[in-house]
């Protein structure tokens, strides 16, 4: 294609563009999918399990991004732009694009933050942020359903026509995760008590802890922003080796590291702990694997830490 081509081609995916954004509402027909934005891999799988054919998920972090540091492009402001419902975790998750929400709130987007819908009482504190809540609640599976309403509320509102699918989807859904929790919490039991203690990369782990019973340790904080000092891993190393920990965890959204740091200062300190696998902390796993949703990567963390403590 010559210049002037694309030139003229550009100009006019500009006026296409500006038309959608001024009327999208009205120009979706009948049959027409709603064009939904989530930032984080999990929030886009539930946006797809719920919402599935009469929705267009669109993702703004791939498998294994950090979304603590991620900043977001040009290219997803637009994206965002364009959506139809904007869905994102909140709670300082997205600790880098709180700004970008709030001005798509004043200009009166469809903008849901799933996590800061859910009762205050049944969320932990956050260290790093005063005032604020630990966000990584989809370790909790029963907080998790509460985040499946939200979504499901939020289709319903701004699609109507569609109330019977959105709610059939989502009790469905609700199943899948109800025989999960059963099996996490049954593969927890096979551990003892006090075998129960997850160490891994950054404090990502708690409302699982809480949920099924384990003592959690993050080397880095509920954010990855503020980097683990030696002194933290010279405390987590005297922890190990006094509770005689068999393995620690890589996470997959975290570079590792820290956590080979972590088990040679424990080895200095004439114990072996091993590497017990990478965990999904704060993304789902590749496109094409069964952890590519959320209710795969709960499956392969609780089994990869059990197998590896046992
Ligand atoms: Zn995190």
């Amino acid at each position: 294609m010559n210049r002037i081509a694309l030139l003229i081609l550009s100009f006019s995916l500009t006026l296409l563009a500006a038309s959608c954004n001024d009327n999208q509402a009205e120009q979706r027909g009948e049959g027409q999918k709603l064009n939904v934005v989530a930032t984080t891999t999990m929030l886009r799988d539930l946006v797809t399990q719920i919402g599935g054919e009469k929705v267009k998920a669109v993702g703004l972090m791939g498998p294994g991004i950090d979304p603590h540091l991620y900043k977001a492009s040009a290219g997803d402001v637009n994206k965002m732009q364009e959506a139809d419902l904007i869905v994102y975790n909140g709670m300082h998750l997205e600790g880098k694009m709180g700004e970008i929400f709030k001005n798509l709130r004043d200009k009166d987007k469809e903008v849901v933050a799933v996590g800061e819908s859910i009762d205050e009482k049944k969320l932990l504190a956050s260290s790093d942020y005063e005032g604020s809540y630990d966000p990584h609640i989809w370790f909790d599976l029963k907080l998790w359903m509460e985040a499946t309403n939200v979504v499901a509320d939020a289709f319903i509102k701004i699609d109507s026509d569609n109330e019977d699918y959105y709610t059939a989807s989502r009790d469905n859904y609700m199943k899948k995760l109800e025989e999960l929790e059963q099996y996490v919490t049954a593969r927890s039991r096979e551990l003892e008590a006090e075998r129960r203690i997850l160490v891994t990369a950054h404090d990502a782990f708690n409302y699982f802890g809480n949920a099924y019973g384990f003592e959690v340790r993050g080397l880095q904080g509920i954010s990855t922003a503020a980097e683990a000092g030696t002194q933290d891993v010279s405390k987590l190393a005297d922890y190990i080796v006094e509770k005689q920990i068999k393995a620690i965890f890589v996470e997959s959204s975290v570079p590792v590291k820290n956590i080979q740091a972590l088990q040679e200062a424990v080895e200095a300190r004439g114990f072996q702990v091993q590497i017990g696998g990478e965990l999904f902390s704060d993304s789902t796993g590749s496109a094409g694997t069964e952890q590519e949703t959320l209710t795969g990567t709960i499956k392969h963390n609780i089994d990869t830490i059990v197998d590896a403590l046992k």
